[in-house]
């Protein structure tokens, strides 16, 4: 189920009590990350400037999560002479939920330019609570050493915890979550599911609505992007 579709038919969990913030969530304070968001929310962004601002913001907040990429010495031979320098070590993943976490993508690449992309469809069965794949180019065993899962709105959790949990099953061991605006109800179910997988994000915002869009939000990213639904 996209990602749109699962907030328009969500039920929103109803929090459990106060928001407690849990030490694994970093909110981006820069300042321009601050200016873009305004730009992202208002109602009146056309879908090319939003795609824009996903894209930069993504780069922003993307920044802060890959700070602590490892890397390894290089000599460099310059015009006038040899130096030492870096390049990446690790093999980092991009795992863009489908659709809204797609704009992300060219922004995670450019940032980290060796970085490979794996798609992953899929929806929480509600049922059963199992996630339910019905898109998946991941490879037999994991090949990456960092995943950065990438969705623009962290709602309810349930995309993302599923998506933690077929990587986890695929062998992965460091995972993180790059979101622009998360939810506490998102942030809540995602910590307490998985503690050791560290969220980013440029906005936690107030709290769901009863259809599990976020307050104050931007509305439904995918539709924002791409043009499509009453946005856009
Ligand atoms: N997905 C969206 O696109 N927007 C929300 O507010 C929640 C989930």
């Amino acid at each position: 189920m996209p990602d749109s579709l699962a907030a328009r038919t969500a039920t929103a969990p109803a929090p459990a009590g106060p928001f407690v913030r849990p030490p694994n969530l970093y909110v981006s304070t820069h300042p321009a990350v601050q200016h873009k968001l305004a730009l992202l929310r208002t109602e009146s962004t056309e879908p090319k400037k939003f795609r824009e601002l996903v894209r930069e913001i993504s780069w922003l907040v993307g920044y802060e999560a890959l700070a602590d990429a490892k890397i390894e010495p290089i000599e460099v031979r310059t015009p006038l002479e040899t130096t030492p320098g870096a390049r990446l070590a690790d093999r980092i993943g991009l795992i863009p939920i489908l659709r809204a976490g797609l704009g992300m993508v060219d922004a995670m690449l450019e940032l980290m330019p060796t970085a490979e992309v794996w798609h992953l469809g899929l929806f929480r069965d509600e049922r059963t609570l199992r996630p339910v794949e019905y898109y998946n180019k991941l490879p037999d065993t994991a090949t990456v050493d960092v995943c950065l899962i990438l969705d623009p709105m962290l709602a309810t959790g349930g995309s993302a915890t599923a998506a933690i949990e077929v990587l986890k099953h695929w062998g992965a061991r460091r995972i993180k979550l790059l979101n622009l605006i998360a939810a506490p109800e998102g942030v809540t179910a995602v910590s307490t599911a998985h503690p050791d997988v560290p969220i980013y994000c440029a906005a936690l915002d107030r709290q769901l609505n009863e259809k599990g869009y976020i307050l104050p939000g931007l509305g439904d990213a995918g539709d924002r992007q791409f043009g499509t639904g009453k946005n856009g």
